[in-house]
């Protein structure tokens, strides 16, 4: 029999109950057994929905408090010391000290988190494991058999879910920098993986799902014996093994995949569907395949009869008791539900799919392959009709913009004159000082800030109100700005709940949820917008709350805008266009908004692109053209200087890329790394202005004074000190201002002593 099987579902809930709960813990207004029970809940309703839906196979342990790759450190003993050191800390409070520090004066504790990186090219987020060269592994908790054992004992057997061991070592970091050192590591970690799995069998589990995702991605030559001796002894154990990869193709990596003696394999055949014929191929006799039809990662309702081709095809060939039907990846990256959808028109809704309807059509597949037809034949009846529906829709298609993407010449994609004739003509007019001073953009998002855009979102407050509201805010930000001594001001994006979603709201072609939440990190949560059809800008965005700003200061003020791989990798992206036609869209409807603020008399203007590395293809052979489709500013005057801001990533490798964008100023993240990114600036000579992040934003920590010098001091070894800018790694929006206001000045405080310190040492005095 083909069975219907998920690789894990969302984890917040459909109302984000894990998100409050634990937020709620946090502040201290409940108890642990309180999140504890919520989260217990969560996973009841989740299984027993998948059950009720007649999945044959429902994952357990892709459940978590936080994130699963801490969760499989936490499992593995992998605890940083410098966790240990205060000796009190346990349990959940040393599981979120992890995820997110802590600092407690009074206990005089002050531990930064764990650093946290994009999983793959997704918006969500976990936490690298670290490792030392004598890093030990012990099982130090039972989770997988926990929860095996809790559903179980709600009469649903599970099919648990491990992070494959070469996976978690090639995804962590080894003290003192990246390299494949940490795969020396496997001998130590495979006794604990193999007491987790015999634990598993005697607890009753007929297969475990072991997810190795680096499977799609470049590999150094030793994650191939990495993967022979893992498996070796893994699958040894005699406990039936799901291999996962998932997020692409394997390609040179299918040989390893298939010569590992797995029980299944599973396959993205979304990403890479083309590669299902050649695993056919070369599948070793005995071996199961799991077809990933259905899009993980996207809220497209299913070709049904397109993914059932493929799955046939597999039947035909294994026969139907060798093979799985199941979404592409884990339904972690779509949201719940599209039942309690109501802000959608029922023409768009009905062209969609979230994790619930996904599951209802991996089941219907399953049963199509069954020979069971007559009960599904209205099911891919309707998916013939929401296919045919959407290709001949007039909603999405605009000849207007597909003319002016015709039109687009490579001329267009540069600046008028090379960087360094810029940089003086802004320095004539911008006059700003060494170790210039800015911020990201948003300043803190208060209660007050979101309950009075609810109001007026709910139409309890008019747009005028809303709008004295704003304006009110903005000159208080820019006062106290112009207070702590910034050079280059912000408005503070108070008008915006989300980046993305304030542009898209404006934008032709973009469409949005009521609840289509999708876990970021930890208990945070985005609603993705859909582009569902052509992009275009009926009328300037930002310019009357930029002018505004303006025209509070003397100062420069700067425009803030989202760039288009950002406003394109953060939403939910049609699937009928390459993913580069849309983006093209985006840059040409930002550009408008450039262009405007320009004329507006607005001198510097930031593109933000956060997501410029997590939309990156995996593989290298695929990257060609991509870093042109973000170039959404080069139509402005040289004096105009443009910023952009990338944050949440590595970009050692992709820093020639990213110099050859050609902003006149890029402001990285960089202080959760450590400033491993100053590393690379050994190697690379970056051409432009650059503010390496200097104070961690996403944690509630305060920077000391100190601890910043020590980076700028770092990044002046690393960069000619006129190149440098100080600012924060990321927007302020998460703050609160009794931490943004002490964090500001430490920051404002270490640009001055550098100023100083670069003066004496010239003996020369600065602008
Ligand atoms: N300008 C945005 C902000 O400050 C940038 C956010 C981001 O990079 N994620 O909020
Ligand atoms: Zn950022």
């Amino acid at each position: 029999m083909v069975l219907a099987t998920n690789l894990g579902f969302p984890r917040l809930g459909v109302q984000r109950e894990l998100k409050w709960a634990i937020e709620r813990y946090w502040s201290g207004k409940i108890s642990q057994a309180e999140v504890e029970k919520t989260a217990r809940e969560l996973r009841a309703k989740h299984w027993k929905l998948q059950s009720d839906l007649g999945l044959d196979h429902i994952p357990s342990n892709d459940f978590s408090l936080y994130d699963h790759v801490l969760d499989t450190s936490v499992m593995l003993g992998e605890v940083p010391s410098r966790f240990r050191e205060s000796g009190e800390l346990s349990g959940l409070p040393l599981y979120f000290a992890m995820a997110r520090g802590l600092q407690d004066s009074a206990a005089g504790l002050d531990i930064p988190a764990m650093e946290m990186t994009k999983w793959f090219d997704t918006n969500y987020h976990y936490i690298v494991p670290e490792f030392k060269p004598d890093q030990d592994f012990s099982l130090a908790s039972k989770q997988p058999v926990d929860e095996f054992r809790e559903a179980k004992s709600l009469g649903i057997s599970t099919r648990p879910v491990l992070l494959g061991p070469v996976s978690f070592l090639l995804l962590g970091k080894m003290e003192g920098g990246r390299s494949t050192a940490q795969l020396k590591l496997l001998e130590r970690l495979l006794p604990v993986y193999e007491e987790v799995l015999k634990l598993l069998q005697k607890a009753g589990a007929d297969w475990v799902q072991i997810d190795e995702p680096c499977l799609v991605l470049d590999l150094p030559e030793e994650a191939h014996s990495a993967f022979h001796t893992a498996y070796q002894r893994l699958n040894a154990i005699g406990l039936p093994l799901l291999l996962a990869t998932y997020f692409g193709g394997l390609r040179d990596n299918l040989s390893t995949a298939l010569s590992l003696s797995m029980a299944a394999l599973h396959l993205d055949c979304v990403r890479q569907p083309e590669e299902l014929d050649t695993v056919l191929k070369q599948a070793p006799a005995g071996m199961s395949l799991s077809l990933g039809v259905v899009d993980g990662r996207n809220i497209w309702r299913t070709n049904l009869e397109r993914a059932f081709s493929l799955v046939r095809r597999t039947v035909d060939q294994l026969g139907q008791d060798r093979v799985m039907v199941g979404p592409s990846c884990s339904l972690l990256h779509v949201p719940v539900d599209l039942d309690i959808e109501n802000a959608l028109d029922p023409e768009l809704k009905g062209w969609l799919a979230f994790a619930k309807q996904k599951l209802q059509e991996i089941k219907a597949v399953a049963l199509q392959a069954n020979g069971r037809a007559e009960e599904v034949e209205d099911t891919f009846e309707q998916s013939r009709a929401a296919i045919e529906s959407r290709s001949s829709s007039p909603r999405i298609h605009n000849p207007a913009v597909q003319q002016r993407l015709r039109a687009i010449d490579p001329a267009m994609t540069r600046r008028h004159s090379p960087y360094a004739e810029r940089r003086q003509r802004q320095a004539a007019t911008l006059k700003l000082p060494l170790f210039p001073t800015t911020t990201i953009g948003s300043f803190p998002q208060t209660k007050e800030v979101r309950s009075v855009r609810a109001e007026w979102k709910q139409g309890k407050r008019d747009a005028a109100a809303y709008e004295a509201f704003l304006r009110e805010e903005i000159a208080r930000t820019v006062r106290i700005q112009e207070e702590l001594g910034l050079d280059v001001l912000v408005h503070g994006e108070f008008e915006r709940s989300d980046m993305v979603e304030y542009f898209g709201e404006q934008l032709a072609g973009f469409a949005f949820t009521q609840h289509g939440w999708v876990q970021s990190y930890g208990s945070r949560a985005v609603k993705p917008p859909v582009i569902f059809g052509d992009v275009w800008r009926p009328k300037p965005m930002t310019v009357a709350w930029s002018s505004y700003a303006q025209s509070l200061t003397s100062r420069p003020m700067k425009g803030m805008l989202t760039g288009p791989v950002t406003m394109l990798q953060w939403s939910f992206v049609r699937d009928d266009q390459p993913r580069a036609l849309t983006c093209r869209q985006i840059a040409l409807a930002i550009r408008d908004e450039v262009e405007d603020l320009e004329k507006a008399g607005i001198r510097v203007i930031q593109i933000d692109e956060p997501a410029i590395r997590e939309a990156l293809p995996l593989r290298r052979q695929d990257w060609g053209e991509y870093f042109n489709w973000a170039v959404a500013a080069s139509g402005v005057r040289d004096e105009t200087q443009i910023h952009t801001h990338m944050c949440y990533s590595e970009f050692q490798d992709i820093l020639d890329s990213i110099a050859a964008m050609d902003a006149d100023v890029l402001s990285v993240e960089a202080s959760r790394s450590r400033m491993e990114l100053l590393d690379a600036f050994v190697h690379f000579q970056y051409p432009n202005a650059i503010g390496p992040g200097v104070y961690d934003i996403h944690s509630p920590r305060v920077p000391k004074v100190e601890e910043i010098e020590d980076l700028l001091r770092r990044a002046a070894e690393v960069l000619d000190p006129s190149q440098i800018w100080v600012n924060p790694d990321c927007g302020l929006k998460t703050r609160g201002w009794d931490e943004v206001l002490p964090s500001l000045t430490a920051v404002i405080l270490a640009a001055t002593l550098m100023r100083k310190d670069l003066q004496s040492r010239a003996g020369v005095v600065f602008g």
